[in-house]
């Protein structure tokens, strides 16, 4: 029998290979040897994907340099509980500056007039948008998986720990959408307290002013997950939710949007950032890792200084590139509709074996993205998508022009089965170059 990991006995098999493989090298290191062994951790990190990887998975990015000087990592083990001036611990009078300075930022970045901030990850801005809304029992309705509806929506994740009973939203797998002539009836139907709609994957906007008013039919609260989007919508690209009806936003706030790992969720209403906020503090959170609030303000007032120029460039970056990977024979998915309006691409990697398959195949060539779920998957098949995501290249200054050198980048290791050692030299070099 394989030798089974001590860290996770439970993994699948192939983490348990892994997971043996680096046990291994851990056996009996002494302090000096863990703190070499870390720096080398980092320093490998750094080159693989800060300076050399063509990242493109979705779900990241890189913080501008004047927000990564603001990360002052000794602040979030400063535990800042409750509102400046009413504090539960003293000497923290500085932060309270941040406590009013990202809130507000983020806020009229979004189109709302509230945001609550200290949420670690929206996976947590969501649990908090289900503690304040729903009841354990109730039902919430949001996006399939494979229409990108995210863990975080779903039994398996944060709605199944608040107890709420989930229901697939109608979606129409050929228009990229909620299907709206089915929609107000089967809200009817469900009666749920919450809808949450945005995705993971996300080529076109939502029609948030029609899901609103089916929602206002059943008295259901509207939440619109930016986690990818927040990014453009910041830029005022893409869609504008609270301006178009959601109640609330929640967002990731180091996806497209570019800041320090946290989340945030905004609204224009009182009562309703009320609910969350208590949600959040002291229902969520105690020390919520102060560290984050300045490089969050920092990256929101460059968002708001910069205009549209990032979300525009972002999106052209990702039409150029679904162009360049038709042209180069990949099935790109949504061609009818124009591939895509924001930075998501999506790709159907069914002639690859699945887009898991295809993902690690092109991080051995320094392509780093991930599978996907495409909406017209059969249920329980693999994901058989691609996703990219072109925020990071474009901070990293890729152009329109770079993008024709990713799609033969994809199309060698893909297609013409070229060596990814190879590939690899080729794509570090396109990396280079743009920096
Ligand atoms: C990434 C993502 C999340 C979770 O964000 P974390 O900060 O990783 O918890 C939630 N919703 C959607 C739609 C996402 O894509």
């Amino acid at each position: 029998m394989e030798e089974r990991s001590r860290v996770a006995p439970w993994a699948p098999p192939r983490a348990q290979r892994r997971l043996v493989e680096l046990e291994s090298e851990t056996d009996g290191l002494g302090l000096n040897e863990i703190v070499r062994l870390v720096d080398a951790v980092l320093a490998e990190h750094r080159g693989r994907l800060d300076e050399d990887g063509v990242v493109l998975y979705a779900g990241t990015n890189t913080m501008s340099e004047r927000a990564r000087a603001a990360h002052e990592v000794s602040l979030g083990s400063r535990p800042s509980m409750g509102w400046p001036g009413d504090k539960f611990q003293t000497g923290l009078d500085e932060l309270d500056m941040l406590e009013v300075l990202a809130p507000l930022q983020v806020a009229a970045l979004m189109g709302g007039e509230f945001a609550e901030v200290r949420l670690q990850s929206a996976t947590l801005a969501n649990l908090a948008c289900y503690t304040a809304f729903a009841r354990p029992g109730d039902t919430i309705a949001v996006l399939p998986e494979a229409a990108g509806g995210h863990a975080s929506h779903h039994a398996q994740g944060a709605a199944g720990i608040r107890g709420l009973r989930v229901v697939d939203l109608p979606y129409d797998a050929d228009l990229f959408g909620i299907d709206h002539d089915a929609l107000p009836g089967f809200l009817h139907e469900h009666r749920p307290a919450l809808v949450v709609i945005g995705a993971s994957l996300m080529l076109f906007p939502h029609d948030v002013a029609r899901v609103r008013a089916a929602c206002d039919e059943v008295g259901a609260v509207l939440v619109y997950d930016a986690s990818h989007m927040a990014g453009l919508i910041a830029g005022g690209r893409f869609q504008r939710p609270l301006e178009e009806g959601a109640h609330l936003v929640t967002m990731s706030t180091y996806k497209s949007f570019g800041g320090p790992p946290g989340a945030a969720v905004v609204t224009r209403d009182e009562e309703l950032a009320r609910r969350v906020s208590a949600a959040a503090y002291p229902g969520l959170t105690a020390n919520y890792d102060a560290s984050r609030l300045a490089p969050l303000a920092v990256t929101a007032a460059e968002h708001a200084a910069n205009g549209p120029a990032y979300a525009d460039a972002c999106v052209a970056n990702a039409k150029a590139l679904a162009a360049a990977l038709a042209a180069q024979g990949f099935a790109v998915a949504a061609p009818h509709l124009g591939w895509t309006v924001s930075h998501h691409v999506a790709v159907d990697a069914a002639a690859f074996g699945g887009g898991d398959r295809a993902a690690r195949l092109l991080a051995e060539g320094g392509v780093y993205l991930s599978g996907i779920g495409l909406p017209d998957q059969a249920p329980g098949e693999a994901m058989r998508g691609l996703r990219i995501g072109t925020q990071e290249v474009t901070r990293r200054g890729f152009t329109p022009d770079s993008m024709l050198e990713v799609a033969a980048l994809m199309r060698g290791l893909l297609i013409d089965g070229r060596d990814p050692a190879k590939v690899l030299q080729e794509a570090v070099a396109l990396r280079r170059s743009t920096q």
